[in-house]
């Protein structure tokens, strides 16, 4: 049995002014191609590295073509988008004509992908792989519980496995259930057949927080489900409102085996309960003043703030400043932001050296809904050219490259500031530039949620605040053009 491997991957942030070029891909996570694959991801927890445990385990053989990443940002150009594919399909071509047709093929997306031109990314990648192997050949895709599902490529596909967890932290463990599925599909113990149920509502981040209420209760029934007589897998995805795209918005897909019935039943039988159950996956927004005062009043330090309207983890440019500025005009003591990008500022620090104290003007400069930016006299505490070993769990054992950085700080507020866009995962990064994060008080972190997973361990307490910046919580701010259906809370009002 041999199995392609391989994926194109983006979450695509439509309001974001830059747009996202080969540079992108070539750069964050890379560009693999071939063995590469196999060197790069034998034990990483991400999807492909799922999809090798899998071939170990049963035994079949992985041909793997192209594996790139870029870190969240804005539309991807189009001819770095067809250039990608093209290679992507012909290394395909290629190996079939000269080693033989392949079986199968696994596909790790995002689900969340949109090209200049193509709005639904996903759907394309997957139906030009279809191009190639035909009908009867298995393509099975795993993709992010942030995905923005359409009909097209489920019909394009044999079977969408979803993320179970967020943070996100079951990759691997999704790429292995993917090569369970297709060496049982091969091997004709079962037909998987799809059907696609979307929802039109927005979920606020707080309330996907997979290990915590609200959510965990879903998550309980994805698994009950799976259980069930003829199901082979569930999938709950809460949706990816900055990209506007037709199909945005939540959705459920259910994999059964050879029976639509059941899957389209299962399918608006959980969306249905996640419909009634609306109100619990919206919540009110938090202001950066409240939420310390809330940090404070409870008294269990660090205060974690999750800056979640400028997370680069989404795409966003990650460069508001509200948070950076409540904190000096606060004169809160051990005080830290991750990150604020700005190359700008850190060619002016890393001009000076460690020691020398820069007038800067940090961060607002990519649009002015980032606010204005934060005048800073600030002392250059140390300087870096942006490598660091994530440690976990999300990325374990990966590298990763922030791009040239710099430690500021300014009284006892400190600012991490990046060229990059890839948000703290954890504190590993600011420990290379010698900043304990277990040690502060106050930690602003430009992630949504995916921090959690490594910041939970030590911190007292994680408030999601609503600062002003373009990934805006507040979804009636948002200004879309392609959204086609009245939404949960927005237009849909109870
Ligand atoms: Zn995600």
């Amino acid at each position: 049995m041999r199995i392609a491997i391989g994926g194109i991957s983006h979450e695509t942030s439509t309001f974001v002014k830059t747009p996202t070029t080969r540079n992108d891909f070539e750069s964050g996570f890379g560009l693999f191609r071939g063995q590469q694959i196999i060197e790069r991801f034998t034990g990483a927890n991400i999807c492909v590295g799922g999809f090798i445990e899998g071939a170990k385990k049963h035994g079949f053989e992985v041909v793997p073509l192209l594996w790139t990443f870029a870190y969240p940002s804005g539309l991807i150009v189009r001819e770095v988008y067809e250039s990608l594919k093209n290679e992507f399909l012909q290394r395909l071509k290629d190996e079939e004509s000269a080693n033989g047709a392949v079986d199968g093929v696994l596909l790790d997306l995002h689900g969340a992908m949109v090209v200049e031109g193509i709005d639904d990314g996903d759907g394309d990648i997957i139906a030009s792989v279809r191009e190639v192997v035909g009908p009867d050949r298995p393509i099975i895709v795993t993709q992010d519980l942030h995905g923005n599902h359409s009909q097209f490529r489920v019909d394009q596909a044999d079977a969408i496995i979803g993320f179970d967890t967020y943070p996100h932290i079951d990759m691997a463990e999704r790429g292995r259930e993917a090569a369970d599925l297709i060496v049982a599909t091969l091997s004709g113990d079962v037909n998987p057949v799809m059907a696609l149920r979307q929802l039109p509502l927005f979920w606020n981040v707080p309330c996907q927080v997979t290990a915590l209420p609200p959510m965990d209760e879903l998550i309980r029934r994805v698994h009950d489900l799976e259980l069930r007589e003829g199901i082979l897998s569930v999938t709950v995805a809460t949706g990816f409102p900055w990209a506007d795209v037709p199909d945005m918005g939540a959705s459920v897909i259910v994999v059964a085996d050879d029976d639509s019935t059941l899957a389209r039943a299962a399918a608006d039988e959980l969306g249905d309960w996640i419909w009634e159950n609306r109100h619990r996956w919206s919540c009110p927004p938090t202001s950066v003043r409240e939420a310390i005062e809330k940090g404070v009043a409870g008294g269990e330090y660090p205060i974690v703030l999750a800056d979640h309207a400028d997370n680069t983890g989404g795409g966003s440019p990650g460069d508001s400043t509200e948070i950076l500025r409540t904190f000096l005009d606060l004169q809160l003591t051990d005080a830290v932001v991750l990150y604020v990008v700005d190359p700008e500022v850190i060619e002016q620090a890393h001009a000076a050296g460690v020691g020398k104290r820069i007038a800067a003007s940090v961060g607002g400069k990519s649009d002015p809904i980032q606010g204005p930016p934060v005048d800073m006299n600030a002392q250059v505490m140390s300087l870096s050219d942006g490598d660091f070993t994530y440690d976990g769990p999300m990325y374990a054992g990966l590298t990763g490259n922030m791009g040239r950085s710099a430690w500021l700080q300014q009284d006892d507020v400190s600012v991490v500031v990046v060229t990059a866009h890839e948000q703290p995962l954890g504190p590993a990064f600011a420990r290379t530039l010698g900043i304990e994060c277990e040690k502060m008080k106050y930690i602003a972190v430009k992630s949504a949620a995916h921090f959690r997973a490594s910041f939970e361990k030590f911190a007292g307490v994680i408030i999601n605040v609503d600062a002003e910046a373009i990934q805006t919580h507040d979804f009636a701010k948002l200004k879309y053009r392609k959204r086609q259906r009245e939404f949960y809370p927005v237009e849909i009002k109870s």
